[in-house]
């Protein structure tokens, strides 16, 4: 394992291939360092003690302690740490942790590369290219990004039928020793901070579709590869300091401009269906770290609302308690969703665990069909102030500050700092550049909400039930394998 520091250093180490606001930017630029700041937490949790039990994991292929977001999950109980460990990190963030992207992307290629094999009947060495790379990645304890989502151009025409059939990544040439990819992909997280881009397609590809099949991963600064950022940074502190300000989160437009992949990184290349699994496993395990990090922004939210509630003294008012009360059962409901996928994870051939597809889908769509109800919920309590409330320089100015301490109060045993603190987090939540990031994230995050409605309505047995209602009806039962067919 390694330290921040050292991570920060390797960043350093790295060819400037990211742009930002127009200019070639290096990686620890100061715009990107806030966004960059949980991924520097994931290393220093491996150093606190306290932490020790959810944070380090043992390699499977070394024995090692390793950094539990570069693990393999390989028992039940790795799921439900990796859970819990997203919702206390994600505590002390109130933002994206993004760590847990590279996390997702290397178990559903440890699920993939193995089943590559084994429709190649063993004569193709997928997975041990993978079991190499795995190693190198625990070693370095990097930091992967997942490079999934195609820009996709015209959304009825597949990859194959596009007028440009660059507009999903695709393999332009084949070398002796590799392969050249050409293609963009969009919504990376972590993309400008991380080690490796780990790609794989990001929809179910037919037989005619074998060059979109291809799932890799390369160092961040290949050459060829060129990233556009965009960095969501709360706004900064000026009288008042706050934890919430240091934690942003980072994205990128990440181009492969004829990128050469050596064999050695290539993890599928040609088989169709493993490559659309690889695609829906990766939003599998992600949906599932959602049911950690989801729940521990509803606990931010949720926490907001009482607090600014307490302040304006109508905490014990019904319909506060109310409100308070849905937020719960969406934080644990959406929890729980995590803690029964993990209980009913089935283990692949790889000997990786992978989490029920149908508690992962349901916990993540309560989860996303909520989040607009939430902020709904934090804005009614806090009434118009996080939006309208004075700018902090006022309040450093001490001809002003005793006006703002005088008019900006609620409770009067309540000091007008901290009134004006909390109003100022519920102004981040709601109206600062985080909200309207955590928003979308909140409903797209992992995939769209229609494609957990396909996941859940393709694994579903929904002809179990309708023979429940047959059965009680007087209506002849039917055979689901029969009807299947
Ligand atoms: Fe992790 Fe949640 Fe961020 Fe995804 S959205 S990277 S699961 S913290």
């Amino acid at each position: 394992m390694i330290t921040s520091g050292e991570f920060l250093e390797r960043m350093r180490r790295l060819r400037p291939n990211c742009y930002m606001h127009g200019e070639l930017v290096r990686r620890d630029d100061p715009r990107l360092m806030v966004s960059m700041k949980d991924i520097l937490m994931s290393y220093d949790l491996a150093q606190d003690p306290k932490w020790a039990d959810l944070v380090l994991a043992t390699s499977h292929i070394s024995g090692k302690k390793i950094n539990r977001w570069t693990h393999i999950h390989q028992t039940v109980e790795d799921l439900l740490k990796k859970q819990k460990l997203t919702r206390e990190a994600s505590h002390l963030s109130g933002t994206c942790i993004q760590r847990c992207m590279g996390t997702d992307m290397m178990n559903a290629l440890s699920v993939a590369s193995k089943e590559a094999d084994e429709v190649n009947n063993g004569k193709t060495e997928y997975h041990q290219r993978f079991l190499n790379f795995l190693k190198e990645f625990q070693e370095k304890d990097m930091v992967g990004a997942a490079a999934q989502t195609d820009v996709k151009g015209d959304r009825l025409l597949r990859p194959h039928e596009q007028a440009d059939p660059d507009l999903y990544l695709r393999v332009v040439d084949r070398k002796p020793n590799g392969v050249v990819v050409r293609g963009c992909k969009v919504h990376t997280t972590v993309g400008s901070y991380c080690d490796e881009l780990i790609v794989t397609p990001c929809r179910t590809l037919t037989a005619e579709e074998k060059d979109w099949a291809i799932c890799f991963s390369i160092p961040a600064d290949t050459k060829g590869v060129t990233m556009l950022i965009e960095a969501a940074n709360p706004t900064p502190r000026k009288a008042f300091p706050a934890e919430v300000e240091k934690h942003g989160i980072g994205h990128t437009v990440t181009i492969f401009d004829d990128v050469f992949v050596p064999y050695e990184r290539v993890f599928v290349d040609g088989e169709t269906r493993v490559a659309s699994r690889a695609a829906l496993l990766f939003a599998l395990y992600h949906r599932h770290s959602y049911t950690g990090c989801k729940p521990a922004y509803t606990d931010l939210l949720m926490g907001t609302t009482a607090l600014i509630a307490e302040i304006s003294g109508i905490e014990k008012e019904q319909h506060v308690r109310h409100k308070l009360a849905e937020m719960i059962s969406v934080a644990e409901l959406v929890n729980a969703a995590g803690i029964a996928a993990a209980y009913n994870a089935t283990r692949a051939s790889s000997g990786t665990m992978i989490p029920d597809v149908i508690f992962c889908n349901v916990g993540r769509k309560h989860a996303g069909v909520n989040i607009y109800h939430e902020y709904d919920i934090l804005c009614d309590i806090c009434g118009g102030q996080p939006q309208t409330m004075p700018y902090e320089e006022e309040y450093a100015n001490p001809k002003i500050r005793p006006y703002l301490d005088k008019y900006f109060m609620r409770k009067k045993d309540v000091p007008p700092e901290i009134q004006h603190r909390a109003f100022r987090l519920a102004q981040d939540l709601i109206a600062g550049p985080i909200a309207s990031n955590m928003q979308i994230a909140g409903v797209h995050g992992g995939g769209s909400p229609i494609m957990e409605d396909i996941a859940i309505l393709s694994q579903y047995p929904i002809e179990e039930k309708k023979n429940i209602a047959r059965r009680l009806a007087g209506i002849p039962e039917v055979d689901p394998k029969a009807k299947k067919k």
